[in-house]
């Protein structure tokens, strides 16, 4: 059994050698339990929270101990009245080939397309759709601006506000996931973010301003967003990424007060949330949802798939730097 586990904590951007390969021998199903093999581990930007011990929502990974991560397997081995070998099922065993399961927390995954549920029909899906729907509040014909858009969580939120009847735009790193952005998912407009005049190119495709902004980056992207938001505009708060591997607050002046005079004059409505916390219970009817929508073609979604478990640490580095194209996960076993 290989596992990578927290060799040492970042500071900064990660490095490989924060990560360190171990084998043991694989764990013996015992009474009660199913040994899952895992065929694919998902790299999400959470994980980097994880690699660290400042304050968050959840508790660090410990130095010596495997990476979390949810992961899709096949059942290996089973002791367990409720599962047969060779079912696919969901898990979060993270960045290890094999784990041993008491079945809670387990959930059966569809065969025809395993890896989907680490992604457009998994947690960074549901948390596109509720964080959109919910707390974006979405009406037909407003202006929803997502950013990150041609990723897991903002390809969903750009095509479900597209279904709801919005003008939606996204903000993306590079020509070529702006391009897929407007040709494949079906965006009004996507501007680059590493483009010279970012918040001139928003404006010009935000004519009527912004009504939602999903906020996935945070950072310069926000600063941009922010002149054009119109008065009781709604932004989810989902992700700040572009400060993940930050060592310090960024250099002043001290620009809080402005930010909350525009909060208080245009009355915006700015909420976080933390999905599986806050919504623990709408997945299942997400999942309807959502495999329908894709089964009959109204959602697109891509993987970009990383290959082999040692491959991993340098896919989540790649992952906060956005070398990512679509939902990323690692190849780690046979299907
Ligand atoms: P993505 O598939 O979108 O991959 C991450 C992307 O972030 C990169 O491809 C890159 O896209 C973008 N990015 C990285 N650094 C910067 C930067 N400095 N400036 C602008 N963009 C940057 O990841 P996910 O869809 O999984 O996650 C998107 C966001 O959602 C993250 O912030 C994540 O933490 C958050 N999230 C929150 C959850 C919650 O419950 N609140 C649950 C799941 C995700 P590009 O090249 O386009 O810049």
């Amino acid at each position: 059994n290989r596992r990578i586990v927290l060799a040492r904590r970042p500071q900064g951007e990660p490095l490989e050698t924060d990560f360190c390969l171990e084998t043991e021998a694989v764990p013996q199903v015992g009474p009660g339990q199913v040994l899952l093999r895992t065929v694919y581990l998902s790299l999400d930007p959470y994980m980097r929270g994880r690699m660290s011990d400042a304050p968050s929502y959840a508790k660090p990974v410990a130095l010596g101990e495997v990476m979390v991560g949810g992961t899709v397997c096949r059942v290996a081995a089973s002791q367990h009245p409720d599962y047969a070998v060779g079912e696919w099922v969901l898990a979060q065993s993270g960045w290890q080939d094999y784990a041993l399961s008491d079945g809670r927390g387990l959930l059966r995954v569809d065969a025809r397309h395993p890896s989907y549920s680490l992604g457009v029909l998994g947690m960074p899906g549901y948390t596109g759709y509720m964080g959109l729907l919910d707390i974006g509040q979405p009406k037909p014909g407003e202006t929803v601006v997502v950013a990150a858009a041609s990723g897991a969580v903002g390809s969903v939120v750009g095509q479900v506000a597209r279904i709801k009847g919005c003008r939606v735009v996204g903000i993306a790193g590079g020509v070529d996931k702006c391009r897929y952005a407007v040709e494949e998912l079906g965006f009004d407009a996507c501007v680059d973010h590493r483009a010279a005049d970012l918040a001139g190119r928003l404006a010009e495709v935000t004519p009527d301003g912004i009504d939602v902004y999903f906020e996935n980056v945070g950072g310069k992207v926000f600063d941009a967003v922010l002149p054009r938001l119109n008065p009781r505009a709604r932004v989810p708060v989902c992700g700040l990424i572009s400060a993940y591997n930050a060592t310090e607050p960024p250099a002043g002046p001290d620009r809080l007060p402005a930010l909350m005079g525009v909060v208080l004059r245009k009355r915006i409505r700015m909420q976080g949330f933390i999905i599986m916390q806050d919504y623990p219970d709408g997945f299942g009817e997400f999942r309807q949802t959502m495999g329908a929508w894709l089964e009959q073609g109204y959602i697109k979604y891509r993987e970009d798939v990383v290959e082999g478990l040692e491959a991993a640490g340098r896919g989540l580095i790649g992952l906060l730097r956005g070398e990512n194209a679509g939902k990323r996960i690692v190849r780690v076993g046979d299907e």
